[in-house]
């Protein structure tokens, strides 16, 4: 995918377009910092610039809607992404509408998540869903259509779209969170089991299906390391396939949002010579 990405972005430089992510980081998250400065590294290696907008913890949302409607207004930047987590107390949802839509690349203005509900082709998948699709597009169980997924988690920004995106490639699909009754039981029944609960081993080995598909989209920081929410030397015990923290489905997560910024700076390149 890199390798691709790499070629696209360099047929629009060719043109005289370099395309562009300016991330938005509202005052100091140290797990945030560290997201970032991951893109920022393979963007560099792919030909995308990144701009790091650093707003004071002190914006209000009025300050950060208006950064966000001059960054849509801006025609260098063809990718625009708010990050998370916002400082403590507030919430993204009285932002995300400020996403312009045809940049929301991270698929987090409402309208490109109604979509996704629809169906209807969202402009924008959001970048973790994403990538735990195009891991599963590279599974044996491919294509996933009748199989039992269990999704643990119900985030907006990660259980929720994978469900949908399961729903949509007929996969019938059982969703757990923290009132689950039963964590085990359903962890046993499913073929595909994706975790999005931010809980370092909360899934045992033991309990997974044998031959299980397992994407482990976990990412707590503990002690300086990276750790998923699913043990994984007991997994390789029982699943089939594992994806591993880290080096699962983080490095893809920053491929999807980048093909998304190049799919961007595309689209502007289009409407701009067709206009
Ligand atoms: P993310 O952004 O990775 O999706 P969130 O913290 O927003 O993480 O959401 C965590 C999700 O995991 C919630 O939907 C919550 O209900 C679910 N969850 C947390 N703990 C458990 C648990 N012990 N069993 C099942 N689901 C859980």
């Amino acid at each position: 995918m890199r390798q691709g990405l790499a070629e696209r972005a360099a047929a629009l430089r060719s043109r005289g377009i370099a395309p562009r992510l300016a991330v938005v980081v509202v005052g100091e998250d140290p797990s945030s910092a560290a997201y970032v400065r991951s893109i920022e590294k393979v963007a560099q290696k792919i030909g995308i610039d990144v701009v790091v907008d650093a707003l004071p913890e002190s914006a209000g949302d009025a300050a950060i809607r208006a950064h966000l409607a001059r960054r849509g207004d801006d025609a260098t930047v063809h990718g625009l992404i708010l990050q998370q987590p916002l400082p403590a107390g507030r919430s993204i949802r009285a932002i995300a509408d400020a996403l312009p839509v045809h940049k929301d690349v991270d698929g987090t203005n409402p309208l490109n998540q109604g979509r996704l509900a629809f169906g209807a082709g969202a402009d924008f998948v959001p970048a973790t869903p994403a990538a735990v699709m195009l891991l599963l597009e590279r599974s044996a169980k491919w294509p996933l259509r009748g199989r039992e997924a269990l999704v643990v988690g119900r985030s907006a920004v990660v259980g929720l779209p994978v469900s949908l995106l399961l729903i949509a490639q007929g996969v019938t699909v059982t969703v757990a969170h923290r009132a689950t009754a039963d964590l085990p039981g359903h962890v046993g029944r499913a073929e595909i089991l994706v975790v999005a609960a931010g809980m370092p081993g909360l899934i045992p080995g033991a309990w997974i299906r044998p031959g299980a598909t397992v994407v482990d989209v976990g990412t707590t920081v503990r002690d300086g390391a990276l750790v998923g929410d699913v043990d994984y030397a007991g997994a390789l015990e029982t699943a089939g396939e594992i994806t591993p923290v880290p080096g699962g489905v983080g490095p893809v997560t920053n491929m999807a949002l980048l093909r998304n910024v190049v799919v961007a700076a595309e689209r502007a390149h289009a409407s701009a010579n067709s206009s």
